[in-house]
């Protein structure tokens, strides 16, 4: 026989914490409270199982189960010395829900079942106090017919301010126990009227109602959404548990409270939290009282003149701490507590593991490893790396009132605010007169790279995850919103718009690059700090991974920043970004537009001094770290001159005529310029400009060797490669240069050259390319958009359907696709070693900083992950986190 009902209380249970699949997390604690010998109020959980049984069966019950309640509420009657249903000595009962996982969309809490109108008299006798019995009964029957049948809170909330006014009271301590009786009399007649029948008096009827009302609420459509969002499945069910009812509402010496056994803001070891006294659950939460501190240095800290516990019930105060450091010391983390206090005993009603900030969640992981608690792998495990991007960057304060105007994607981490500013030029100037400013832009070109340096942060309407607005702010380190598609951008009218409300340039807004908001106006934020728990976490985490660091940069500020922030090296330069410079981009345009070789060449000669000193700098400020730079890869719509003043400017730079140079850019636009003229194709096409970088590389990596004395090795990367032989092609160049430089400046170079595995067909053509090429790094960008089929700038006005019907669960963009992308990663990873079985393997594509990428790429057994500065912190904790979860998958 199946057993769906496990019950608990009196120093023992039949369940226990690891149970939590069966029992739901509430369920599991309950009974390893129990089974500690802590005092809980006897109990039954009902298993997940029959939650599954319920929906594979029509929403019925399995037919043990009736027999299975009736036992364990027996039982409960046994150890409270009372009886369900009983006239005279009632047993009253809570009903709450409890998932696996804490999950928010669920039913709330039932408490007083089993109250009728026979069981309140007994009640008030029993107690000795009949306004308390009826005030139990006017809540349990507005909570019942909430939840269970559906009737409003409106309903009760109005007869009762009815009630109050006629009668001249304020409070609801000023209703006496004649008020509470007439006011149930009310509340079951509205009840009748709403739903057609009597409230139910029956208690079984309550108990059953309440259990299918839990039930229910698993499929409820808060519940469905909470599950897509933190990707929890449908068929784990919910358990069920029903509890004898403490009181803590029977006089000055009965209290309820919540607290957690370590600050969770700050992570501070010091118990926090709240108590109320004669109050029920309910009250704490429900913020009409204030609530009281639960310790006295806490109260002087709040300065508050309501007594602490501490002061108030001093014995149950030290009973309180001593069972709150037996569970955190049990659960090996700080404990979220629920308990309340019946007339001076202490009952414990909930343990759970307690949701902290980041902040708190370095510091108690490192303490917790101190105090000897957690081993330092336990401690490293513990911190859930993303939530390392709040230290990094300011945040919006959590107290703070948020006005949203729009949500558009969370493109680049952080908070900032300033004033609309719609082009760049002006944002440059903006900041230079002192003021603070938002770019705010459909979207960026290369020429806004200026305007995105000036801003705090950065908003466009359009574009995706890996848009150039999101790709340079997160290498920045800029808080940016992208593909706020409700919001309307007129340059012209220099006005943003969204349903109906229009803002002007100055308007100040916030932008919350974590979340993707757009809020309305100056907005309460937080400044980050790098607390010394930080540097001791991250030390231990790099003994722990296996899987290298390293950046995604391009400029000296993001080299410098990512070092300190632990990158191992450069593992993508994407040299294109380095001609976005209003001076540089003049040139490059040459470059394009010019018509012959020869023009190329002229314009190369500029581009080259630039590109040399730039390698220069990176070379030195990475000091030996390992540098890896790509070839050009522009998609030439970045690059080409849009107005007629920009063309003028590369005219006269070039000393053509306009028109000719017009007709130029208008010959080389492009249809699809992602699947364009981009990365190898230019070298293939152009090999001069190939040379030119590959001679900028190593006359930089000769200059900064002989100035550091330590030798630069550059990794030179060649990208969209689909074809072995157009490697070969670039390769041939490479080399040639690399050679001729050794020959002109007498020195010896090391080298390698590579290649980027961005395209299916390289992935499966990887074992030919592995032929010429000595590194592969992992394009995952262009990898996901040409297997997908999608573009990786528009794909946000399409992606959220597919998110919101449950198609994918998350961008492909942001999180790899494992299953099919990764395939291709897979494969290309092995052919590529089994041509060479050492060739050194990479990711550059924005997957390098995303922690379940990061654990994919571990499995595959790259070499290194490498993501953008803001994110090697990240990078790092989910690669130790990654190479632990191995080695323990390993040894079970
Ligand atoms: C990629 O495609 O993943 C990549 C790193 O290159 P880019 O984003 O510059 O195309
Ligand atoms: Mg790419």
């Amino acid at each position: 026989m199946t057993q769906w009902v496990f019950t608990f209380g009196d120093g023992k249970a039949e369940g226990q914490s690891s149970m939590r699949d069966l029992l739901g997390g509430k369920g599991a604690n309950l009974a390893e409270m129990s089974n500690m010998g802590l005092p809980v109020p006897p109990g039954f959980t009902i298993t997940t199982e029959a939650c599954i049984w319920y929906y594979a069966n029509g929403r019925s019950y399995p037919a043990e189960l009736k027999a299975q309640v009736e036992t364990g509420l027996a039982q409960i009657g046994t150890l409270t010395g009372k009886v369900f249903g009983d006239a005279a000595n009632p047993l009253l009962v809570s009903v709450r829900s409890g998932a696996r996982a804490s999950m928010p969309g669920m039913m709330d809490t039932i408490l007083n079942l089993g109250l009728n109108d026979v069981t309140v008299a007994a009640l008030g006798q029993g107690s000795g106090d009949e306004r308390f019995a009826y005030d139990s009964y006017r809540r349990f029957i507005q909570m019942y017919s909430n939840v269970v049948l559906d009737v409003d809170h409106h309903n009760f909330e109005d007869i009762l301010e009815i009630y109050k006014e006629r009668k001249g009271l304020t409070l609801d301590t000023d209703l006496s126990a004649a008020d509470w009786k007439h006011l149930v009399g009310e509340y079951k007649r509205r009840v009748e009227e709403e739903t057609g029948s009597p409230f139910p008096q029956d208690p079984r009827e309550q108990l059953w109602g309440a259990m299918g009302a839990v039930f229910s609420s698993w499929m409820n459509q808060r519940a469905i959404t909470y599950r897509r969002l933190h990707a929890i499945p449908e068929s784990w069910g919910t358990a069920v548990n029903v509890q004898a009812m403490v009181f803590g509402n029977m006089g000055e010496t009965s209290a309820t409270g919540v607290a957690f056994t370590r600050n969770p803001s700050t992570g501070a070891k010091e118990l926090y939290g709240e108590f109320l006294i004669n109050a029920q659950g309910e009250d704490v939460v429900a913020g009409i009282r204030t609530p009281q501190n639960i310790t006295e240095i806490a109260r002087i800290n709040a300065g508050s003149d309501k007594p602490s516990m501490e002061t108030a019930l001093p014995e149950v105060y030290q009973q309180f701490i001593a069972v709150a450091a037996t569970l955190e010391k049990h659960y090996r983390d700080m404990q979220d507590l629920e308990f309340t206090v019946e007339r001076g005993k202490l009952w414990m009603l909930q343990t759970r593991n307690g949701k902290r900030t980041a902040k708190a969640s370095l510091r108690i992981a490192v303490e917790l490893a101190n105090e000897g608690l957690l081993t330092r792998e336990e401690a490293v495990s513990r911190v859930e790396p993303s939530s390392l991007d709040q230290l990094l960057h300011p945040t919006i304060d959590p107290k703070a009132e948020r006005r949203v105007l729009a949500t558009g994607l969370p493109a680049s981490p952080g908070a900032a605010q300033g004033e609309i500013v719609f082009n760049s030029d002006e944002a440059e100037a903006m900041k230079a007169g002192g003021h603070k400013v938002i770019l705010v832009r459909v979207e960026t070109s290369p020429e806004d790279i200026h305007g995105m340096h000036a801003a705090e942060g950065i908003l466009t309407t359009r574009g995706g995850m890996t848009s150039h607005a999101a790709v340079v702010a997160r290498g920045m380190g800029k808080p940016c919103v992208s593909g706020a598609g409700t919001l309307r951008v007129d340059y012209q009218a220099q006005t943003m718009s969204i349903a109906g409300k229009v803002l002007r340039k100055g308007d100040v807004i916030t932008i919350d690059g974590s979340t993707g908001q757009v809020l309305l106006g100056e907005v309460p934020m937080l400044q980050p700090e790098l607390s010394g728990e930080f540097s001791t976490l991250m030390g231990w985490a790099d003994g722990f991974r296996r899987l290298k660091v390293r950046t995604n940069a391009e400029t000296p500020a993001d080299a410098r920043a990512a070092v300190e922030f632990g990158a191992e090296g450069i593992g993508l330069c994407r040299t294109e970004h380095m001609f976005f410079d209003e001076e540089r981009i003049v040139a490059m345009r040459e470059m394009i537009l010019a018509n012959d070789e020869d023009g190329r060449r002229a314009a190369l000669a500029k581009l080259l001094p630039m590109q040399r000193s730039d390698f220069v700098e990176l070379f030195e400020i990475m000091a030996g770290l390992p540098v890896t730079i790509r070839l050009l890869d522009p998609p030439l719509h970045e690059f080409l001159p849009h107005t007629d003043a920009e063309i003028a400017e590369v005219a006269a730079a070039m000393g053509a005529d306009p028109k000719k140079l017009k007709a130029r850019a208008e010959e080389l636009h492009e249809v699809n310029p992602m699947l364009g003229f981009r990365g190898c194709r230019l070298a293939v096409a152009y090999p001069e400009i190939a040379e030119m970088q590959a001679r900028a590389i190593f006359e930089a990596a000769v200059i900064a060797g002989r100035k550091s004395g330590k030798p630069v090795v550059p990794e030179v990367m060649v990208p969209l490669v689909s074809i072995k032989a157009e490697l070969d092609l670039v390769k041939a160049r490479i080399v040639a240069m690399a050679e001729a430089v050794m020959k002109e400046t007498g020195a010896s170079l090391d080298y390698i050259v590579g290649t980027m595995i961005e395209l299916p067909r390289a992935a499966l053509q990887a074992g030919k390319i592995a032929e010429s090429a000595e590194f592969f790094s992992f394009g995952t960008n262009d990898l996901t958009q040409t297997t997908y089929g999608i573009s990786r700038d528009d794909a946000a006005s399409f992606l959220n359907p597919y998110i919101n019907k449950g198609i994918i669960s998350i961008d492909p963009f942001v999180s790899l696709d494992q299953e099919g992308v990764g395939e291709l990663v897979q494969i290309a990873a092995d052919r590529g070693r089994k041509t060479r079985p050492d060739i050194k393997l990479g990711i550059c594509g924005e997957h390098g900083g995303d922690p379940p990428s990061i654990h994919f790429c571990e499995r595959v057994g790259l070499d290194y992950v490498s993501c953008s500065p803001f994110r090697v912190p990240i990078a790092r904790l989910a690669a130790a986190q990654a190479a632990l979860g191995k080695a323990a998958a390993g040894q079970a």
